[in-house]
């Protein structure tokens, strides 16, 4: 029995398991893998207490991406870009730190057609996941990243760590600030990577954005559309939520615990069946 884990604060809502029960049918692998929820504060003790029960993988989400990236004993090149680890993978008793967040964005983007070489990219929240797509975007060739953040220090430092750990490849061009100072200059891809949604809270931003009609994609999923969406559908923008983007995350983290490489497409379908969410997205 392969034993793995989720950890996030919340975590109970989280549609990692019946994910990663449906790869292991696919495979036919055993594995038994839980959500445990943890704070910043709990993440230490609980994952200590996971490796001593014999765990030998986890995925990581908000908001500990960040810890989980100190924890790694070695991160991946992805990871150390990024700062963020979303995935973790036991190896000859040392602790990899993996983020395979960036690899189910493009791949879902990519899914949905959007052209990603030359793509001027809105990126919304400077957390754990927008660390995480940052190397990613970069590797898909696009031409620029505005990272606007409610704290934009925060998204100033994210700038800063990708700029620093940047591989040799030329890098787009990198800007950050806050949510009422975003550029006026035009997007082709809008991505909200915040938590607003899941707090209930809602996020205002300017309308102009949308004038040119980008790519709206929310990283949130559950609710559909979600509020992000359905503003940007109000502005005649393509949209897609991130379910698409959890699967294909989920599915590279798999392949790093067991070598198995599942099938993405029937789980997302069957997903979006149970979760009742449009079946065109
Ligand atoms: P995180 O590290 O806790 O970061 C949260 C981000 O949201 C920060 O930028 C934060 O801004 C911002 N934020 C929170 N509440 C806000 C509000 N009311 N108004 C404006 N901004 C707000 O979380 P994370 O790991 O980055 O995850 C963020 C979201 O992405 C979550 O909803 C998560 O479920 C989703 N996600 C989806 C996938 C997927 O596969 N689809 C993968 C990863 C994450 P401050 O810095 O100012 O606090």
């Amino acid at each position: 029995m392969i034993k793995l884990a989720v950890f996030g604060d919340p975590i109970s809502h989280s549609l990692s398991p019946a994910i990663h029960a449906e790869f292991a049918k696919q495979v036919g692998l055993a594995i038994d893998y839980i959500p445990i929820q943890a704070s910043a504060t709990e993440f230490a003790d609980r994952f200590a207490a996971f490796v001593r029960q014999g765990g030998v993988g986890a995925n990581i989400t908000l908001p500990l991406k960040q810890l989980a990236f100190e924890r790694a004993d070695q991160c991946s090149p992805a990871a150390t870009q990024a700062g963020a680890v979303n995935t973790l993978i036991k190896h000859n008793n040392i602790w990899l730190g993996e983020n395979t967040d960036g690899i189910g964005l493009v791949a879902d983007l990519q899914y949905h057609k959007v052209k990603l070489a030359g793509a001027q990219v809105l990126l919304i929240g400077a957390g754990g996941a927008a660390r995480g797509v940052m190397p990613a975007l970069l590797a898909a060739k696009v031409a620029r990243v505005h990272v606007a953040n409610r704290t934009p220090e925060r998204a100033e430092a994210l700038i800063t760590h990708v700029i620093r750990h940047a591989p040799t490849t030329p890098l787009a061009q990198l800007s950050a600030g806050s949510l009422n100072a975003i550029p006026s200059s035009p997007f082709t891809v809008v991505i909200n990577s915040t938590s607003s949604g899941l707090q209930g809270q809602s996020l205002t931003l300017p309308s102009r954005i949308l004038t040119t009609q980008p790519f709206s994609y929310d990283m949130v999923y559950g609710e559909q559309p979600t509020p992000f969406m359905q503003w940007a559908l109000n502005n005649n923008c393509p949209v897609a939520d991130g379910l698409g983007m959890l699967v294909h995350q989920a599915a590279a983290s798999f392949q790093r615990w067991t070598k198995a490489t599942p099938d993405t497409a029937p789980v997302l379908l069957l997903l979006r069946k149970r979760l009742g969410l449009w079946s065109s997205l």
